[in-house]
């Protein structure tokens, strides 16, 4: 089959999956007012595969067919497979209007999270299935959520240390031929949306948590599976001024698993719990560094935001704005920075001969991206003003009696109409001051781990025995 359309995509997702949204059932992901925003943001990595203007980027030869199949499922290899992949993330926004399409980046990060965890363990059966899978999605074309946050209970304790054992997702039953799971997974990305469902566990075990040591994918309209998603906005968003294109983003679900039955050939980890934290640490090598690709077109375009808004109001040349200016350009171009420097400096992980961008780097640009932002948020919300979250909607525009007042009172400077203020801030409202812009606050902190997981992996990655040697030599001792 290889590349799929965006429309054969979007049929494949009417195969009966029990998504609810506020308590309904959704029947038809690709049609309901909020899901949608998200189905039609991750068609554009199907698009984009049809685009000649993209191809160079978005496609490859299948190794062993020569068939056209999507890049994201290269196997890393190669130390430039990185930079390479750094371009394709960047370009797969800028292409989708500045939202990341999503729903083969995290899947790909976890198969190759997982590759990297075989070829260590040495488990030749597991190799196998994960190179198979890999070469299914390819030439299925497939979308793929990665599910790996635990609902956790209490953060302190381990899965069998928790007062229920539901707070992990675990096997409840083996036969020669399948696994039974049960469990939930959290805040999944495009859940609702994807064809299938990578599971890994999230953090290190031990042997009292055999169970939770599993890994496996399963397409997500298997019996049993059930996710639960909130709204974000509408995809027919009728308070806000029209826009080019409508607007773009994800939902997330609560990904429930009762009493689930995967067939083994799709198991890649079953009760070794000593390699856990591998999986995660090599997803995580992997993704972090994903993560912060796809912060980039979305910085710029939110800092173009912030310039129009000096614009609009005639304050660009005031000195406090120039400082406000000059920290929005320093956080992004920075956050850029580390990104490019990342993947100018791969590793191979593990001496798996796959290849992960500069761990301390990639994470060091995920920290720098995620302490900062709020700040950058700040500074647009300076600088636009209180209009922000006050604005009139679009409906008053349109009203006959009330759009002559607005015409009269909310011009800016210059070039500045009502209309093109109102617009401008109509769009600013959505980044830095509706729902979304909260969500976007706390996803900056929260996705892809949080602020620890950084900073534990700067102590972990940091080349300190080289600091300390350069010290004794200035001492002499
Ligand atoms: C928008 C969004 C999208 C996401 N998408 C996905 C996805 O597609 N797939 C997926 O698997 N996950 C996804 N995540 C989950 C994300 O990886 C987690 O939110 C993140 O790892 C933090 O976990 P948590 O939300 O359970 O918060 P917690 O881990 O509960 O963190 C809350 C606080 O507790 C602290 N804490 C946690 N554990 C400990 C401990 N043992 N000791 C001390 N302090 C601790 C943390 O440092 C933090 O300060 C997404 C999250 C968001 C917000």
């Amino acid at each position: 089959m290889a590349l799929r359309t965006a429309d054969e995509y979007k049929q494949g997702l009417k195969d009966g999956r029990r998504v609810f949204l506020m308590g309904k059932k959704v029947e038809d992901v690709t049609c309901d007012p909020y899901i949608k925003v998200g189905v039609e943001t991750a068609a554009f990595d199907f698009l984009m595969a049809h685009d000649p203007a993209m191809r160079e980027k978005a496609i490859m030869a299948d190794p062993e067919t020569g068939e056209d199949i999507s890049a994201y499922f290269e196997l890393p290899d190669y130390p430039g497979h990185v930079a390479k992949r750094h371009e394709l993330i960047k370009a797969a926004c800028y292409y989708a209007q500045g939202a990341i399409p999503f729903v083969k980046d995290v899947g790909s990060d976890i198969i190759n999270g997982l590759t990297v965890a075989a070829r260590l363990m040495g488990n030749k059966d597991y190799l196998t299935r994960i190179n198979d899978y890999r070469s299914y999605c390819a030439r299925n074309d497939i979308s793929i959520a990665g599910a790996v946050t635990d609902v956790k209970g209490d953060r302190l304790k381990g899965p069998s240390e928790q007062k229920t054992p539901d707070y992990y997702l675990r096997v409840v039953d083996e036969t020669d031929d399948s696994i039974v799971v049960s469990g939930a997974k959290a805040h999944i990305t495009a859940g609702p949306y994807c064809d299938e469902v990578l599971v890994i566990p999230c953090r290190n075990l031990t042997q009292a948590d055999k169970a939770n040591a599993v890994s496996f994918a399963i397409p997500l309209n298997a019996p049993g599976i059930t996710q639960i998603c909130r709204p974000n906005f509408r995809y027919e968003d009728i308070h806000h001024f029209p826009t080019s294109h409508p607007k773009r983003g994800h939902l997330e679900s609560l990904l429930i698993f009762d009493n689930v039955s995967v067939p083994k050939e799709r198991v890649f980890m079953l009760g070794e719990w000593q390699f856990a934290q591998y999986v995660a640490y090599a997803f995580s090598a992997f993704h972090r560094y994903t993560a912060v690709t796809y912060k980039i077109p979305i910085l710029e375009y939110m800092t173009g935001l912030g310039l129009l808004a000096a614009e609009a109001n005639g304050i660009a040349k005031a000195s406090h704005i120039k400082e406000r200016t000059i920290d929005m350009i320093n956080y992004t171009e920075t956050t850029k920075a580390l990104a490019k420097a990342a993947s100018m400096d791969p590793e191979d992980f593990g001496g798996s001969k796959l290849f992960v961008p500069n761990r301390l780097t990639s994470n060091m640009a995920k920290l720098h991206f995620a302490a900062n932002f709020h700040e950058f948020v700040r500074n647009i919300q300076d600088i636009a003003g209180g209009l922000l979250v006050t604005q009139p909607t679009y409906q008053d525009w349109k009203h006959e009696e009330l759009n002559p007042y607005l015409e009269k009172y909310m011009g800016g400077a210059g070039e500045y109409t009502a209309e093109k203020r109102l617009k401008l801030m109509s769009m600013l409202h959505h980044m830095v001051a509706s729902d979304f812009a909260g969500w976007h606050e706390v996803c900056t902190i929260h996705a892809e781990g949080s602020f620890a997981a950084q900073r534990m992996m700067l102590y972990a990655e940091a080349p300190m025995e080289m600091y300390k040697e350069k010290a004794r030599k200035v001492i002499g001792i």
